[in-house]
């Protein structure tokens, strides 16, 4: 399925082509065409599953539509408000509003605390279309009558289950209660609980409930994240990352036993001490080799993946893909190795050009897009495209 066939009119597809994005997520394909036919939903997605565009392109369709045969936004009045728990969410959502919204005429902007209150107040005199807002300054502006809910038509709790245990529920409470009763209402969370529940009881009386499961279970504890970085570039990031971020241990996979010789050579030329196991080394010595790792006197042990297999490491705090791995199968057992019994873990993963369709065949196989970081002096040159979601390996490749 396409974003075409979702319904969704030319100058958001434009937009979402800009952004590199191919086919919809799952949780895209089942809560964009419910907002647009008017339904109140109840949504089950994390973070990482696209669940932002899922509400966020259908209202501004629905948005732009109705102001072709509305007046201009009225003073100090909001279309689309959409709460969120942290002012970093705030921040990340507006940015995709922006993004989104690049080929129509709306505004939008962020509301949040801890900076000065006089600006904001400035912009909402104008009126917003989408307000991307945290409760307690949202409340504040509310009380201080900077903007007023008359004009609302759309109402968003994303990260519900976040917002409860951060104890937001009476403010919660408070908007809710100042909202008109004729508005479309979408509340997102990651898990819908008792808690999130009656909270949704509240927002509205009867509302379609979707829900979208990972479809390879990754636990939840496992931080995973990658950086996009020219092959050539790897060992200095490596290093870089190892002394920047003090490491104190990490199982960073090659896939080739000639690459594991040289990627410990490579280290040691930067003062890091590492061992590697691959198949060309005795079982013997292998064996010496993660014990000591096991032991904690080894902090970097580098493995290809055969050599990998089977070995059982407990409270493994960190596994870097230095090389994706192919088949995608061999990410999720990679990474399993971390993140054990409860634990915090993280897993790291260096993406070059040559690895998108390894990427994209993870991705999909997640039924999520792993989050992208940037490193500060490893710009890339060749750029790796976002990826293409529901992507069918073919063995051709490789
Ligand atoms: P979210 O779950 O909303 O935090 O989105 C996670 C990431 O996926 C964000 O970086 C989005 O830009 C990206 N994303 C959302 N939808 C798609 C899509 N259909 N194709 C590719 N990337 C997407």
């Amino acid at each position: 399925m396409s974003f075409e066939q979702l319904g969704l009119s030319t100058p958001l597809l434009k937009a979402l082509s800009d952004a590199g994005y191919r086919t919809p997520t799952e949780i895209q394909k089942k809560a964009i065409p419910a907002v647009l036919a008017g339904e109140d939903l109840l949504a089950a997605a994390q973070t990482g599953t696209g669940k932002t565009a899922s509400f966020v392109l259908p209202i501004l369709q629905k948005l732009s539509s109705h102001r072709e045969d509305q007046p201009a936004l009225r003073s100090r009045s909001v279309s689309a408000l959409i709460v969120v728990p942290t002012r970093e969410l705030a921040v990340q959502v507006e940015a995709n509003v922006q993004q989104y919204s690049k080929y129509l005429e709306l505004t939008s902007m962020a509301l949040y605390g801890g900076v000065d209150i006089e600006p904001q107040r400035a912009q909402l005199a104008q009126g917003v279309d989408i307000l991307v807002a945290t409760p307690g300054r949202l409340l504040d502006m509310a009380y201080q009558r900077a903007l007023f809910f008359d004009d609302l038509e759309f109402f968003v709790l994303d990260e519900a289950d976040r917002m409860l245990d951060m104890g937001f529920i009476g403010d919660l409470k408070k908007i809710i209660s100042r909202l008109p009763d004729h508005r479309q209402s979408l509340l997102f969370s990651a898990t819908l609980s008792e808690d999130v529940r009656y909270l949704a009881d509240t927002v509205y009386e009867d509302a379609v409930e979707i829900a979208i499961s990972p479809k390879k279970k990754v636990a939840g504890q496992i931080k995973q994240w990658l950086i996009t970085v020219d092959k050539d570039r790897k060992s200095a990031l490596l290093s870089h990352l190892i002394k920047e971020l003090a490491w104190d241990q990490a199982i960073i996979f090659v896939e080739k036993k000639h690459s594991a010789a040289k990627l410990v050579e490579q280290l040691a030329k930067r003062d890091i001490t590492a061992d590697s196991i691959h198949s060309g080394r005795s079982q013997a010595s292998r064996e010496a080799t993660l014990n000591e790792f096991k032991s904690g006197q080894l902090k970097f042990l580098v493995a290809t993946g055969i050599a990998a297999r089977g070995i059982d490491i407990q409270d493994l705090s960190r596994v870097v893909n230095y090389d994706m791995p192919y088949p995608a199968e061999d990410y999720v057992h990679r990474i399993g190795r971390t993140g054990r019994a409860g634990k915090t873990g993280e897993a790291v993963s260096f993406v070059s050009k040559n690895d998108f369709k390894n990427l994209c065949a993870i991705e999909s196989l997640l039924g999520q897009i792993i989050e992208r970081r940037e490193i500060e002096g490893f710009p890339i040159k060749k750029e790796v495209p976002v990826s293409i979601l529901n992507y069918r390996p073919k063995n051709r490749y490789r």
